[in-house]
């Protein structure tokens, strides 16, 4: 099969049947696909309205979740189904065109490349909502090295072996270029789409996705660094700081024996603020030091080797 267009949505009745038809007129002749709508635990007709689309036309696949589990579920639930060469995924509400499909199918089979991501130049949403977003951007340019425009886009297309190798949880589907950046694909670009005021219905993110997806950037950038060595984070900060402490320790211990010793006055040990600090120091270092030891336990009886292998030769 050429292409498998996969497409998350929730309580999107009124949009589906006429994005359905789009990607039929662009599509059909053109390409062996399938259309795989997911719906996310609607609490609308959309169920519905897939399942006569389904009876109509044997391309339209559907998956229906028991609740709304969120977008990345939807989209990981898709992207292991999806059949295609090519897997391209794009919004239920008719803001990401269909018209774009044949340019970014052409950019992987032709071009080469893993993953192409929509960017939104001409945005058509309000200004409460394309401020944060080009922060958010930003700093996931800075923290990723990945030089996206616009990460958040419904609208991306990838080489079938990018999404089977990916995993896609809780809200992760913003950072999905930089989890595969992370698995190892590195032909990543970005293909300017046109972008539709929202027809029907309503926005199912409010402002907290920035506050999340802030918490969700850091999150990511430390499990791709040290998911598999936590002790090289928790272990080399906390061994640090033990040290400090043991010495500044050692230095207070050393000054009052010379003190005794020649009979110099001192104060007591526990009324020097050193003392408090060299404390505080070795305690929260341990504490760190032990924190890194159980991620490591944890982390070495639960995760598998997820290498991906490019190439092989003489093995079969
Ligand atoms: N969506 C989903 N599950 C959710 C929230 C959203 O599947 O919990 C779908 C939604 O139906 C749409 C897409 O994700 O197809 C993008 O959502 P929306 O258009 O509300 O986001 P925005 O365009 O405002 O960023
Ligand atoms: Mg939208």
């Amino acid at each position: 099969m050429d292409l498998s267009i996969v497409v998350p949505l929730y309580n999107e009745e009124e949009s589906l049947r006429e994005l359905v038809e789009w990607i039929a007129r662009v599509c059909q002749g053109r390409y062996e696909f399938e259309v795989l709508l997911v719906d996310d635990g609607s609490r609308d007709k959309s169920w519905e309205v897939i399942e006569s689309l389904a009876q109509q036309h044997p391309w339209v696949l559907g998956v229906k979740f028991l609740r709304n589990y969120g977008k990345s579920a939807a989209l990981n639930t898709g992207f292991g189904i999806a059949k295609g060469n090519v897997v391209i995924t794009m919004d239920a509400d008719l803001q990401d065109s269909p018209d774009e499909i044949p340019e970014l199918y052409d950019m992987i089979i032709n071009q080469g490349f893993d993953l192409v991501s929509g960017w939104k130049r001409k945005r058509h949403d309000p200004l409460s909502k394309t401020i944060p977003t080009k922060l958010f951007n930003w700093a996931t340019r800075k923290m990723s090295g990945i030089y996206l425009h616009d990460f958040n886009c419904g609208l991306k297309a990838y080489k079938l072996k990018v999404v089977k190798s990916i995993d896609v949880y809780g809200e992760m589907h913003r950072y999905i270029p930089v989890i595969a950046k992370w698995q190892g694909f590195s032909k990543i670009t970005e293909k300017v789409v046109a972008h539709q005021p929202r027809k029907y219905g309503v926005t199912k993110f409010g402002l907290e996705r920035f506050v999340f997806g802030f918490l969700d950037l850091m999150t990511i950038s430390f499990v791709s660094r040290f998911m598999k060595r936590p002790m090289h984070f928790f272990g080399s900060i906390g061994a640090l700081m033990t040290m400090i402490g043991f010495f500044l320790a050692l230095g207070i211990g050393i000054n009052k024996i010379y003190c005794l010793y020649y009979h110099v006055p001192a104060i007591l040990v526990v009324k020097s603020p050193f003392f408090y600090i060299a404390l505080t120091l070795m305690i929260i270092g341990s504490q760190l030091f032990l924190a890194g030891f159980l991620a490591e336990l944890i982390s070495r009886s639960t995760l598998k080797n997820d290498y991906l292998i490019e190439d092989k030769v003489n093995l079969n």
